[in-house]
């Protein structure tokens, strides 16, 4: 039969020596290899229960800002879905009613705003490019899920809990080394 690639190896199919036929060398060779991992440094960590330092340039879940009088900052202009190489951003706009100023400080706000976290990258240009300082990549990740559609982030996932009302949540969101 005529080989598909040039690196096409036969296989040496020469009788076992009786030490190999004993498998009991081999099988010391592998338990000594065994044991001398058992004093070594372990490499591994036992998470959840314990967690590496994030670097300082790690960019984990996306998180959808607030103004300090707690309102939505995005105004739904779509650089971040522009800038975004995955098109993993899609969003709708709305215009803001006098009846919610409080709640979007811009006159035109997202009135959905999903990402999709299976095409993300976290590479970050969203975040570089919104001009409101509306989005940002916090210090969590995205946890595991069973169905695809669980990796679709809503505003309920993104939008960051407000800080007047939820001092807890807003700082566990932001992630541990930001502070402002
Ligand atoms: S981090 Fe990169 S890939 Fe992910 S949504 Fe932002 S721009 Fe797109
Ligand atoms: S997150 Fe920023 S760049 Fe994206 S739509 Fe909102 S304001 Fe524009």
């Amino acid at each position: 039969m005529e080989a598909l690639t040039n690196r096409v190896k036969e296989v040496s199919r020469k009788p076992m020596s009786f030490s190999e036929r004993l498998y009991i060398p081999n099988i010391l060779k592998g338990m000594a290899i065994t044991f001398s991992h058992m004093f070594k440094k372990q490499p591994t960590i036992r998470y959840p229960e314990q967690k590496r330092e994030f670097s300082p340039v790690f960019r984990g879940l996306h998180v959808l800002n607030r103004d300090e009088e707690g309102r939505e900052r995005c105004t739904a202009c779509g650089l971040c879905a522009v800038a975004c190489p995955a098109e993993a951003i899609t969003m709708e706009a709305a215009e803001r009613l006098p009846s919610e100023e409080h709640l979007y400080r811009e006159e035109k706000y997202a009135a959905k705003y999903e990402i999709n976290m299976l095409r993300c990258i976290f590479c970050g240009l969203c975040e570089e490019a919104c001009p409101k300082d509306a989005i940002y990549l916090s210090e969590t990740f995205a946890p595991a899920n069973f169905t695809r559609k669980g990796f679709i982030y809503g505003k309920d996932e993104l939008v960051i809990p407000n800080q007047l009302t939820d001092p807890a949540g807003f700082a566990a969101a932001r992630g541990a080394a930001r502070n402002n």
